[in-house]
């Protein structure tokens, strides 16, 4: 690749003023900007198609960031997400924004939100820092507005720059708490297991969001902070930030109770979204859970492929087998089985259940409807009877909100009840009422659960094409286009950032076309997709030779297959 002094862009952009959009073409290329090189990787077809894609590469060494701050694999994520971030914050300060037809003027970078993510749009690679970016080049109409994109490339991207990659225009205390915090929390994770926990939420948390549509905290004066109960109360000792304390809840199966209104669905949420690190300030900063934690939820209308849901469902009316149980339009209950099945499938430790988002019938069912409706005439073996199993067999934890039924406190190891927004451990008294009070209700005679019965998907069934183009898009957080087809991922609730829906798009074409042999399994597949990822990067999912995803974040094997088990063309086959 060859590098061409500055001045050569320049000389290109007088001579292609006021012709047309196309004569853009001629500024792909790599430029010596002195203190960085700018390359102008793609070059958008018209000012209304897509912005063009750049990327600046600058030496480590010349940012003069410290090089603590990228010694280890956390902290280097977290620099490079912050240097996003500054670096979108820079572009409204420095830049003029849109000016002309289309996106004309427009800068942009994929930087985050409330968590802190692994990103394709800041990279760093051996001793370089490389920023991804897009920027719309300028036009009145379909004609060449040259001045402005000289203006562009050589006034205001110089500037953004400096103020968003060299360590002295750093607020440097910031960058060094957001650096660490992220390290902090990363390694309170990886202790969870030893300490035989799978979460843990920090005293002073602070739950609450804003508001349904907003992922901020609650305001202070109006959030009830976060304060462990004496008995669940532990110290934890973080590299960076000393010693921590909080609420630390254990392997098992754990309920949380409380009247409606108190609290419940916010703190399971907050355990839902701590498999991610949060930025400082989110309010979750300190609450942590292990990465291989799965929302569960009831998601009637999915489609399911040859699921093994005969543990939870069988004998149903229609005779269909559920050892091997498809539907193009799943009920509530068959749907919850299926997504436990496949979490399980893929090596999920701890399973979160909501009473809000679940199947009543899938949940409980009391002594009086076990009286009415005969076993022989009930297909449901619910959640109450399988819990403890998961955990006893399969080494499964469970967190469950449940303000609606007593039942559970038979199989419970931990209750928690939330009472005006504070955790209280009322475990003996719920244990107390149990033996108290007799719940008359017999556990479903089931045989054990089956050992999970791993699927083989097929190629026929994954086909990224729309005619003879590739189509895999992400439309908003929710939707994958993919060839013909889209993917519903609307309760697929872990998912927090649409450049992971995107990522997922990616990854599943990715896997087809490297993995899917009708051999390996599912789980085999997405873990080695995953492993690719982490070890990799992210420009392995480049749809081509020359192109550097540049909006692409971290997502687990868990999203990735979740998308891949909604696709409704999918085949797969059981593994014998
Ligand atoms: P539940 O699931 O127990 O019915 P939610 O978790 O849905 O209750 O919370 C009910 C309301 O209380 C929500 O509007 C939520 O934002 C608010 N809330 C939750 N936790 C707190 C808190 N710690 N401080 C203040 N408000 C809170
Ligand atoms: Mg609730």
């Amino acid at each position: 690749m060859r590098i061409y002094p500055a001045t050569r862009l320049r000389q290109i952009l007088h001579r292609i003023d006021r012709r047309g959009y196309k004569a853009y073409k001629d500024i792909a290329g790599s430029y010596d900007f002195h203190d960085f090189i700018l390359h102008i990787d793609h070059v958008q077809a018209d000012p209304f198609a897509p912005p063009s894609k750049v990327s600046i590469v600058i030496p480590l060494t010349h940012t003069g960031i410290p090089s603590s701050l990228y010694s280890n694999k956390p902290r280097t994520i977290a620099l490079r997400d912050y240097i996003a971030r500054t670096f979108r914050k820079s572009l409204t300060r420095y830049t003029k924004g849109l000016r002309g037809s289309g996106n004309s003027g427009v800068f942009a970078i994929d930087a985050g939100g409330q968590e802190i993510l692994d990103r394709s749009c800041v990279q760093i690679v051996g001793d370089k820092l490389e920023v991804r970016f897009v920027m719309g080049l300028p036009a009145r109409g379909r004609t060449i507005l040259a001045r402005i994109a000289e203006d562009m490339f050589f006034n205001e991207l110089p500037q953004v720059i400096e103020h968003s990659c060299l360590y002295k225009n750093l607020p440097t205390d910031e960058l060094h708490e957001f650096v660490t915090l992220y390290e902090d929390a990363s390694y309170i994770r990886d202790k969870l297991p030893e300490l035989g926990l799978v979460a843990f939420i920090g005293n002073g948390a602070i739950l609450p969001r804003r508001s349904g549509v907003s992922e901020l905290p609650m305001s202070p004066d109006r959030a009830v902070v976060f304060k462990a109960p004496h008995s669940l109360e532990l110290e934890l000792n973080t590299p960076n930030h000393g010693k921590l304390r909080g609420m630390g809840i254990p392997k098992g199966v754990t309920l949380i109770v409380g009247g409606g209104y108190h609290g419940k669905s916010t703190l399971l949420r907050a355990i839902e979204r701590g498999i991610y690190n949060h930025v400082p300030g989110d309010g979750r900063e300190w609450v942590i859970t292990i990465e291989d934690t799965v929302k569960i939820r009831a998601e009637d209308g999915r489609a399911i492929h040859c699921v093994d849901i005969s543990g939870f469902i069988h004998n149903l009316p229609t005779g269909s087998d559920t050892t091997c149980f498809s539907t193009d339009n799943a009920s509530g209950s068959t749907s919850q089985a299926a997504n436990i099945i496949e979490a399980l499938e893929l090596g999920a430790k701890l399973l979160l259940v909501d009473e809000d988002t679940s199947a009543t019938n899938f949940m409980i069912r009391d002594a009086r409807m076990q009286r009415l409706v005969h076993k022989s005439k009930e297909p449901i073996t619910p959640f109450i009877d399988r819990v403890r199993e998961l955990y006893d067999k399969l080494g499964v934890s469970t967190i469950l909100v449940m303000g609606g039924s007593g039942d559970y406190f038979d199989v419970a190891d931990t209750v928690i009840m939330m009472d005006s927004y504070l955790p209280k451990d009322v475990t003996h008294t719920a244990k107390q009422i149990a033996q108290m009070i007799d719940a008359g209700r017999n556990r479903e005679e089931a045989p054990p659960l089956n050992p999970i019965r791993q699927r083989i998907p097929l190629r026929e069934g994954i086909d990224p094409r729309k005619g003879n183009k590739l189509r895999m898009e992400a439309k908003g957080k929710h939707q994958i286009v993919f060839g013909r087809q889209t993917i519903d991922l609307s309760c697929v609730e872990q998912l927090v950032d649409t450049s992971q829906t995107r990522t997922i798009a990616y990854a599943i074409y990715y896997a087809a076309k490297t993995y899917v042999d009708g051999k390996r399994t599912i789980s085999e597949i997405m873990h080695k997709v995953e492993h690719d990822l982490k070890t990799k990067g992210f420009d392995i999912l480049a749809p081509g030779p020359h192109i550097k995803p540049h909006n692409l974040a971290y997502v687990r094997r868990f999203e990735i297959a979740a998308a891949l088990n909604r696709l409704r063309s999918l085949k797969v086959k059981p593994k014998s």
